[in-house]
């Protein structure tokens, strides 16, 4: 069999609704892994992206390890590719940048209602948020966008099968949307 193409998907500072909407492609799903193989995804148990073709990225940057993870990603992949509002632009998660980060914060951990034994989460293991929430093209280069929040299945399957078939990816109108 002909080598597969790699496909790496991450989650950042995303709902997990891209990848839903990409599932969405339903048993397209089956002509697909014809012709690839996933690598570090949800989807999978592959704990580090490893040498890619595609990787997938979904949600914008909010702390350190989704900083580290990125990077990682623009590393092990040929073509990089922004999936969704939050990536493109920090999507709904970015509305926290108009509210200074101590005072989300105070809100979450110590004022908010129902909160018990207030405290701010400091263990060394969890990451530390960012200032503001990023999109993920101020940290790494980006190869392609795909709007939407989330972008539709069939968003992902014109997509993936004009790279899969060598032509340069394109959307038609009717598919392009930013909601
Ligand atoms: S773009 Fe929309 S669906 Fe995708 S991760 Fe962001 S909020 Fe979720």
């Amino acid at each position: 069999m002909a080598n597969k193409i790699r496909v790496a998907t991450t989650s950042l500072a995303g709902c997990f609704g891209c990848h839903m909407s990409f599932l969405d492609i339903d048993e397209r799903m089956l002509q697909l892994a014809e012709a690839v193989e996933f690598d570090r995804s949800p989807i999978t148990d592959i704990e580090h992206c490893t040498n890619c073709d595609i990787g997938l990225i979904e949600g914008g940057v909010c702390n350190s390890e989704n900083v580290h993870v990125l990077r990682e990603f623009r590393k092990n992949c040929k073509t990089l590719v922004a999936v969704g509002a939050c990536a493109i632009n920090g999507g709904l998660p970015a509305m926290r940048n108009f509210i200074p980060l101590e005072e989300c914060l105070t809100e979450a951990y110590l004022d908010g209602i129902g909160v018990e034994n207030p405290q701010i989460p400091s263990d060394p293991e969890l990451p530390l948020l960012l200032d503001k929430v990023r999109p993920i093209h101020e940290i790494v280069k980006i190869d392609y966008f795909l709007p939407g929040c989330p972008p539709s299945a069939d968003v992902f399957w014109k997509f993936l099968t004009d790279l899969l078939e060598g032509r340069e990816p394109s959307l038609p109108y009717e598919l392009v949307h930013y909601d």
